[in-house]
């Protein structure tokens, strides 16, 4: 008898295929919690999951008896409860290095459009107000051969410092992560404290995962190190970062701007100032957000899937540990 799957994320019909021939597929458009109780019922029978956005609470998994492995379209895991599955020997699959440079992308599209204000320019020409040369209470600034600070220096991070420092001349600095001989030989980045990578730079991109020891990992301390004129971007996950510090700041011109694809909560509330703030540029999560991407991140997790419940190692695993104890079972 054929393994059964649930799938809520965005599959294409190729994808779809391929999932139906291995295993019995239940879908779940749009589904929004995993509290929906059709879903809940499902779970029951569930070898497998397949999608993103959706957290899955411990608790649910006690509903889950039959449930093998996750293949979660995203590379980020805050969504899932690591310890109770690898407790469980259930394995959580992600989608690393697929996504690595259009996040990256993302990230220096937020660089750029609040240096050289894009948006709020777009805007005024939008609004008609445009009616003689521009000044000074325009200007943006640069760019190009300035400090760039990076909070977590991974895939992502290590893919925003090469656009940096090989497109534009930047010197990189990088905090919470360990050292990186290669990347510093490749890209002259030094390593610093936290503080220190505050303090020195004119641009900060934060790219560490979410978890309980990153939460509010900028606050209103560490924005207070920052330069009056640096600018904040956040394109990990949104409660890396103290909003209501952030808003602060940003109001009280303790720092100049900020570019944001990640909230605390999403999507954005209405009651945010944020989207109205000329100094913000907000997007909506869209790091990875491009049909090749997507597909790509897509189809990781169905190759994920597919490996993981026919007992064979997934490409790509958040939980080591579980596999071990499944192989050795
Ligand atoms: P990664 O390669 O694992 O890099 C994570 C970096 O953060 C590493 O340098 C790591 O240090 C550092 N780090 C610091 N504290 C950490 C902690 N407590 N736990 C784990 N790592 C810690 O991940 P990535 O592929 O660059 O992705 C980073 C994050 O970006 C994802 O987790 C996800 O949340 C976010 N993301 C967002 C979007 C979006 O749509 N905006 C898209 C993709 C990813 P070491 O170097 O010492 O390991």
């Amino acid at each position: 008898m054929k393994k059964r799957i649930l799938a809520y994320g965005r599959l294409s019909e190729v994808q779809l295929a391929q999932l139906s021939r291995e295993f019995e597929v239940q879908q779940f458009h749009g589904l929004a919690s995993a509290d929906d109780p059709e879903f809940r019922a499902a779970l029951h029978e569930a070898h497998g999951l397949i999608g993103s956005s959706v957290a899955i609470p411990a608790e649910l998994l006690d509903e889950a008896p039959n449930l093998e492995a996750i293949a979660s379209v995203s590379v980020g895991y805050d969504n899932y409860p690591v310890a109770a599955l690898t407790q469980r020997s259930i394995l959580l699959c992600n989608t690393p290095d697929v996504l690595t440079e259009t996040t990256a992308d993302t990230g220096f599209a937020l660089i750029m459009a609040t240096a050289r204000r894009v948006v709020e320019l777009a805007d005024f020409v939008r609004r008609g107000d445009w009616q003689k040369s521009i000044g000074p209470a325009h200007f943006g600034s640069d760019v190009h051969g300035k400090t760039l600070g990076l909070v977590g220096f991974g895939r992502i991070g290590a893919a925003v410092a090469r656009r940096g420092a090989l497109g534009f001349g930047m010197r990189v600095r990088y905090a919470m992560a360990s050292p990186k001989p290669a990347l510093e030989a490749e890209l002259g980045a030094e390593r610093r404290e936290l503080d220190e990578l505050l303090a020195e730079s004119d641009f900060v991109c934060v790219t560490v995962p979410l978890s309980e020891a990153t939460r509010h990992l900028i606050g209103a301390h560490e924005l207070a190190r920052m330069k009056p004129s640096a600018i904040l971007v956040n394109i990990a996950r949104g409660p890396v970062v103290d909003e209501a510090a952030l808003i602060e700041s940003l109001e009280m011109g303790r720092i100049r701007a900020a570019g944001l694809d990640v909230f605390e909560q999403e999507p954005l509330s209405p009651e945010s100032p944020l989207p109205y703030m000329a100094n913000v540029v907000a997007l909506p999560h869209i790091g990875s957000a491009t049909h090749e991407t997507r597909d790509a991140m897509a189809q990781r997790a169905v190759d994920n899937l597919i490996l993981a419940l026919s007992g064979e190692r997934p490409i790509s695993l958040v939980n080591e540990d579980a596999w071990e104890t499944r192989r050795g079972a």
